[in-house]
């Protein structure tokens, strides 16, 4: 792979509305990123793997839990610099920041919010530092979209709960050490348990022949009646609405990764566009390459302002589930539409690994997929703004 020669945009002075400590975040992630991340990612994604060597410098720059309080091991920062961080490690490989979404705000989230004292204290350092590793089970085989029809159940047995049932699609699930696990009880009504490796009945095989998002492991979890501690269920918010408080936290962090993708695959057509000669001119001096990049650096920086509002509004509290769902519809879409476009810059090129727009490409066919599809997040959009429910 060639040398990371990245450059960032910021065509509006994006950075002025940014204050130091944004700043810092930001430029500490992107240089780990240059130095620990860009050199290895392209031979980890050819070769399927998720590359552990790099959890403990993920955890330096303060991916796991970079808004959970320090007191358990978070490092208690904002909203835009958790936006700042998932941009910054997404400009190196969407698989790597899946990584740190699912650690942050699919595990680390459920446990600080929904958990008591004993289960913060118990779980939440170790996740911070990457000792363990989590995932979050909400997808099942059947129940994609529509995750309120899960079939995962838990029945009350005493001093125990007793699981049974499987998720599907689970980010870092071979090699997690803890599951937060979304299953129904007796009376059908959804609960968050947190499931430990080694528990007698829980196995986590690995997906394999994924074209996307090579360089994260994904898997099931299955639960053949796993008896799971009492003092393992979250006991302050049950229902739908607890993971996907879950998911709100996610995907913000998505809409600002899903930028430092786009970035990464402008930033290198750009710099190609200028060195490749065709017809005795670079190709950047024929019009349709200026357009293609002109239109690049416009959407991203429209994406770019969308979510930093975005940020601003979820550091007030003000945010909703729906604005957050318009914006990471809406910065997915962009990366993608820039991963192509910018492929084509570089011809025949662009289909090889010397180069990372075509792993950005593929990656993102996964991201435009999770944390709610693109149709699904449209759906969302229509509903707040009509109050007419398409789902039902
Ligand atoms: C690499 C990867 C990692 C993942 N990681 C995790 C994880 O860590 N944890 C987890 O729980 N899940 C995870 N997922 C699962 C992911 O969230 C689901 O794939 C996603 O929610 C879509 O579900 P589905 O694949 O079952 O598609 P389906 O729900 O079957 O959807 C198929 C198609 O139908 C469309 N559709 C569905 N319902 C409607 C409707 N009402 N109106 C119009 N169109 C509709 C969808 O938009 C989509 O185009 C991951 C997935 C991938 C690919």
């Amino acid at each position: 792979m060639k040398p990371d020669l990245f450059q960032a945009p910021d065509y509006y002075n994006i950075d002025e509305l940014l204050n130091d400590e944004h700043r810092l975040v930001r430029d500490a992630a992107r240089e780990w990123v240059k130095r620990e991340v860009s050199p290895i990612i392209e031979d980890y994604a050819q070769r399927a793997e998720f590359p552990k060597q790099i959890i403990n410098g993920l955890a330096e720059i303060g991916a796991f839990g970079p808004y959970i309080p320090a007191e358990y091991g978070g490092a208690g920062l904002d909203q835009i610099s958790y936006g700042l961080i998932m941009q910054e490690i997404e400009r190196g490989d969407s698989g790597v920041r899946s990584t740190a979404s699912v650690q942050s705000s699919l595990v680390m989230y459920p446990i600080w919010k929904y958990g008591n004292e004993e289960q913060r204290q118990r779980f939440l350092p170790k996740l911070a530092s990457g000792e363990w590793m989590g995932s979050f089970g909400l997808t099942e085989p059947d129940h994609g979209s529509d995750p309120a029809g899960m079939t995962t159940n838990f029945k009350d047995k005493g001093d125990h709960y007793l699981l049974n049932g499987a998720k599907m699609w689970i980010s870092n699930a071979p090699f997690c050490q803890v599951a937060v696990v979304w299953a129904k009880n007796e009376e059908g009504r959804i609960h968050g348990l947190i499931v430990e490796r080694g528990m007698e009945g829980f196995s986590t095989p690995e997906t394999h022949n994924k074209w996307s998002l090579r360089a994260s492991a994904t898997g099931e979890l299955i639960f053949d009646n796993v008896k799971v501690p009492k003092e393992h269920l979250l006991p302050n918010k049950s229902g739908l609405g607890a993971p996907l408080g879950c998911l709100d936290s996610a995907r913000y962090g998505i809409a600002w990764g899903a930028i430092g993708a786009a970035m990464d695959c402008y930033d290198t057509a750009l710099r190609y566009s200028k060195e490749r000669m065709q017809f005795g001119k670079p190709i950047g001096q024929f019009q349709l390459q200026q357009k293609k990049l002109a239109e690049m650096i416009t959407e991203i920086t429209k994406a770019q302002l969308l979510a930093w509002r975005l940020g601003v509004m979820r550091e007030n509290g003000t945010a909703t589930s729906a604005q957050i769902s318009m914006a990471k519809r809406n910065n997915v879409e962009m990366a993608i539409t820039i991963a192509r476009e910018a492929r084509q810059i570089l011809g025949g090129m662009g289909i090889t690994g010397e180069y990372s727009i075509m792993r950005h490409s593929m990656n993102l066919e996964s991201v435009i997929t999770y944390e709610g599809t693109h149709d699904i997040h449209l759906l969302i959009t229509g509903l707040d703004i009509t109050g007419l429910n398409a789902f039902k």
